[in-house]
């Protein structure tokens, strides 16, 4: 298909998905639709926000506290993971960047001391191997995390639709 047509295929679907919202929008709201403008900046934030509960909580379930930027464990915007600070005060020193600190109970909002263990990168990658039993069935060989996922409904990669945008 030549370019000028995927444009015009994309510039439609666009409109769709548009068109769709809108829809969306009138059913629940009616006529008294909020103004969506501008609503970036009107978000809550801190201590409105409905998830705020004194501690920030990366999308990859992490907690992260707040540290001067100098701080040896400071990963940016001023902030370092509460389990590495917990893990220096069990060591009494900061943790190396070979050193993982491992969630033993799986929950990584859980940084009890004795919810931590300090391994060796190897060490923590053994563990999780061992842990997360990614070994296929048929073989008995380990396969990766996204080969695993996409196996998990049962079909294979080349019986997806192929994107070629
Ligand atoms: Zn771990």
């Amino acid at each position: 298909m030549p370019y000028k047509d995927k444009v015009k295929e994309r510039a439609a679907a666009n409109e769709r998905s548009r068109r769709y919202r809108q829809r969306k929008r009138d059913e629940k709201y009616g006529p008294n639709a909020p103004d969506q403008r501008g609503r970036q900046g009107n978000r809550p934030r801190g201590v409105q926000h409905y998830r705020w509960n004194s501690r920030l909580v990366t999308s990859h379930g992490y907690v992260l506290v707040r540290v001067s930027k100098d701080h040896p464990l400071h990963i940016g915007n001023g902030y370092a993971y509460e389990h590495r600070m917990v893990a220096s005060l069990i060591l009494g020193r900061i943790p190396t960047s070979d050193e993982i600190v491992h969630h033993v109970n799986g929950d990584k909002a859980d940084n009890r001391p004795e919810n931590l263990q300090v391994l060796r990168r190897d060490e923590h990658n053994h563990l999780h191997l061992i842990d997360d039993e990614r070994r296929d069935v048929a073989t008995g060989q380990f396969i990766r995390k996204h080969d695993a996922r996409r196996q998990l409904d049962g079909r294979e990669w080349n019986e997806f639709p192929e994107v070629t945008l």
